[in-house]
Parts: C-alpha cells; structure tokens; sequence
C-alpha cells in the first residue's frame, strides 16, 4: 500500500483512538485534517491556534508514539494552522511546528506572526480620562474556579475559562462561548473568569452583565438619545462578560450595537466571554454576522455533570458548610438528581434545613422525602409519545389502536383524550399533535379538545376518565 498523508495518519487515529476518552477524541482528534506527507514529515491542519496548543499540551506524548510507529525515530509532525476570520493576517495559513522543550516531536520553530494579528488600532472613540472612570465588575467572588468542581462533563470549558482567566485577550478563545443547558455553571464559570483576572489585575476593566440588562440599558440610552455614550462606555473595558446571550434573539437592535462593540474589543485584544444556553448552530434569530463571530473562538459546552462529580460537588458544598452527611446519603442524592446542579444544590440545602429546623437527624428516609419533593416539585414536560402510552395503557389497548383509523366509540375517545392531554401538557402545536397521534390535521384535535371539554361536563363517566388520567400524567 502507498504510505500517504491520509493512510499515515489513518493508523495515527486507530491508537488515538484506543487510548484517549471518546468525548476527547471526538474534540480534539476528528477536526484534524492531514495535509501532505513529506518523507517522514506529516503536516496536519488543525483549526485554531488554541486547538494546536491544546493538543502540545495534552496529547503530544501520545502523538509522539503514535506517528513514531508509523514513520519511525525520525518522524516529526508540523500543525497547519487554518487561521478563518482573523484580523490583519494575510495568509489563512500558518505552519507551526512543535516546542522543542516540551519533548516533542521537534523541529526548528517556523512561527508566523501570528501574535500580531490583534493590530493595536488607536481608538478615536475614547474621551481623554474616561479610563479613570471606575466600573463596578458587578461580580460575584463566591463564585470562583476554586468552587467550579471539575468533571468529564466540564473539563473543556473549565480549562479554556482558566486559560482565559491567565491571559485575557491573549489566546485564540475570544470570544469564549459557554453554552449548556439551565443550571449546569455558565453564569458560575462566567463569573470565575472575571474573578480570577480581577483577583491579579486590578486595574483592568472587567464588567459582567446579563444579556438583558445590557438590552434595557441599550433601549434606555436610545430613548434618551445616548446611543454613542453606550457605546463608548462598552469600548473602554477590557474583558466583557455577557450571560445568557440567547436573550439576544430577535432583537436586532441590541444585535446590531453588540457587533459594533464586538469587533472594536476584538480588534484591540480585548477580551469577551459569552454564555448561552444553545450552541451557536441551534441560536434562532440571531443575525448571521454576529453567530459567525461567536465562532471566532471557542464554544465549549457544559454537559450534564456525571455521578461522580456530582458526589464531589455535594460533597463540597457539605464541607464548606460545615455540615456531615453520610455518604449513602450523599450518594442517595447524586443518584436521584441528574439533570442540573442547581437542583442538587437546591435538594442538599433543603436537606440541611429540615434537619436542622426540625432537629432530627439526616437519615436516608429523610432523604427520601425532600428528594422526592424535589423531583415532584421541578417540572417535568411530558412527552405526546408518553401521553399516548398512559392513555393506551389506562383503555387497555395497544398504542398502534389508539392511532388507527377506526371510527370504534371506545376507541375515538381515547385518541379525543390523548389530544386533549397533548393539548393541556405540551407546548406543542395542534398540527403537531395531530401529526404525532395517527396523523390527523389541527381541526381534528381541536374538536377532540372540545369534544372531551364538553363530555366531561356532561358526561360522568368520562370526567372519572379525564380525572384518573390527569393524575397518572401530572407526575
Ligand atoms: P447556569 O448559569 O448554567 O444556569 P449556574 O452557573 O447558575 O448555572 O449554576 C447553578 C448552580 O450550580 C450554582 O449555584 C453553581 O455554583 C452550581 N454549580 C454548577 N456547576 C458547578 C460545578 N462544576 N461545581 C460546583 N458548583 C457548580
Ligand atoms: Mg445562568
């Protein structure tokens, strides 16, 4: 077989592959693109320059022995840098090759400018002595990396937080997009950065801010034809934080003065951070121009924290309170709460309270009881699968009868109150909900919500139906 860039690499992956986390090698290994292949030189292109110093940093030693297979003693690996949208940079490409100091596979540097691509443009905005205004940081120090427990399901986001933290401005994550789901630590890991930088620099201008305060402020100073003071006072400072930029959508406005203060920070070196509670591919309104340069940086997603980290945070969070609880309890807990981490918080503290209000002990019936308060308590959206299953269920009949075309009374009905339920429990349309329940259009489920509103007036029978079904599906 022909020895190419691609079949070299090819095998490189295979022992990648089988020895690093698959999350990790999905991140880090499957971006990387081979580019040619010159005796026993392999040059790959990766995407960033931070993806070329995160992968020095961590995986060198595994590409070593890798590509050492492959081409033998002599083989040397160089990183093609695909620099997109980068300020001041002619070539799209950069060739860089391994630090010689960190062991690896070494060559002479060959490294192109790419420290100057932020150009240090004068800024004929900034009014002489505004920097010695003083902007409250609006942070909040109890929220710090120390706190911020590491896990699998957040270690990216955690570590380019901490990269950023120790050179804001001067790495390729700006800006560094922190996305998840509610309650899993962006506004946490948001704060932590501007902490730390605050923490060793005082005199830097850090200001975190949610999206829609930033949006009042922006509609406040258009009312009072302040619309350039805005802007100036957003270009004065050096790391800006923005939570929740979601609330960005559809607002085009506030979009559009975003994007302006955007690129001045970005091209004076400037740093910003932004959480969000999507990945820019699913932001739905939000202009083209402004989602291409959320992708500047970094996007790194908090995930869904594992049991073992969510042992460790409670028990931390029990260590910094002072508190003693036993593990099974602990563990009682991490196993019953998965989706987020302000609800586990939220159920070790009201563990805590009841114990200590009522004086009683934290036994695991104890436990058991505010746990499954908790669970009851948060809301949980029912599926229109699952509704169709109680319903089903509860009529005695299999889920395909349910759907099925069959004019049977007993039948109608039940399929009239697995729409109704649909209805009530989802937010789903009525043309969805019909599609979903044996592909009926929206004036089907319209008069099956009617027809069973109606029915369980008149009818008592059905409202014992209605009744029962509401308490299986209300969980
Ligand atoms: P989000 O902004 O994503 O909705 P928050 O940052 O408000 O979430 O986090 C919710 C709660 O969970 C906060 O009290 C935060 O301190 C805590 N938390 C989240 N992740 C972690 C973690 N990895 N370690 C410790 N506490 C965490
Ligand atoms: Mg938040």
């Amino acid at each position: 077989m022909q020895v190419t860039a691609e079949s070299v690499w090819g095998e490189c992956l295979k022992f990648v592959k089988d020895n690093i986390q698959p999350q990790a090698y999905k991140t880090w290994f499957e971006p990387i693109v081979p580019v040619k292949l010159n005796s026993k030189v392999l040059s790959i292109q990766v995407p960033s320059k931070f993806f070329y110093e995160w992968l020095e940093e961590h995986y060198v030693k595994i590409l070593k022995v890798a590509l050492t297979k492959e081409l033998g003693e002599q083989a040397r690996l160089v990183y093609i840098i695909k620099m997109e949208n980068t300020f001041g940079n002619k070539s799209p490409f950069t060739e860089k090759i391994p630090s010689e100091n960190r062991g690896s596979i070494k060559s002479q540097e060959v490294d192109a400018p790419l420290k100057n691509s932020h150009s240090e443009l004068k800024n004929p905005f900034i009014i002489p002595g505004i920097r010695n205004l003083k902007i409250e940081s609006q942070l909040n120090a109890s929220y710090n990396f120390d706190n911020f427990l590491e896990g699998d399901s957040n270690r990216l986001a955690r570590s380019a937080g901490i990269a950023v933290a120790k050179k804001p401005g001067g790495t390729s994550f700006n800006p560094l997009l922190i996305f998840g789901g509610v309650g899993l630590g962006k506004t946490h890991l948001a704060h932590a950065i501007g902490v730390y930088i605050k923490e060793r620099s005082p005199e830097k201008t850090v200001l975190y801010i949610s999206a829609e305060k930033f949006t009042q402020q922006y509609i406040e100073a258009v009312k009072k034809n302040n619309r350039n003071d805005f802007i100036h006072f957003y270009q004065v400072i050096d790391i800006l934080i923005i939570d929740d930029v979601q609330f960005f959508s559809g607002k085009s406005g506030t979009q559009d003065v975003f994007f302006h203060i955007f690129n001045h920070l970005h091209q004076n070196g400037k740093q910003v951070i932004l959480t969000s509670d999507k990945a820019p591919v699913d932001m739905q309104d939000i202009e083209q121009r402004l989602l291409s340069r959320f992708k500047w940086g970094l996007s790194a997603e908090l995930q869904r924290p594992d049991f073992e980290t969510r042992v460790s945070i409670l028990r931390n969070k029990l260590y910094r309170d002072g508190v003693d609880i036993s593990d099974e309890i602990v563990e009682y807990v991490a196993k019953s709460i998965k989706s987020n981490v302000r609800e586990l918080e939220g159920a070790i503290i009201s563990l805590i309270a009841q114990s200590s209000f009522n004086k009683r002990e934290v036994t695991i019936e104890l436990a058991k009881q505010v746990v499954d308060k908790f669970v009851k308590n948060t809301k949980r959206e029912v599926s229109i699968d699952y509704i169709q299953k109680v319903v089903s269920e509860y009529f005695q009949m299999d889920v395909s009868t349910l759907q099925s075309k069959t004019r049977k009374r007993h039948i109608v009905q039940a399929r009239q109150l697995a729409m109704f339920f649909a209805k009530k429990f989802t937010k789903a349309s009525l043309a969805s909900i019909g599609s979903q329940i044996g592909q009926r259009d929206h004036a089907t489920v319209l008069h099956a919500c009617k027809t069973v509103d109606n029915l369980s007036f008149t009818d008592k029978q059905f409202r014992k139906y209605v009744e029962d079904l509401s308490k299986k599906l209300s969980i």
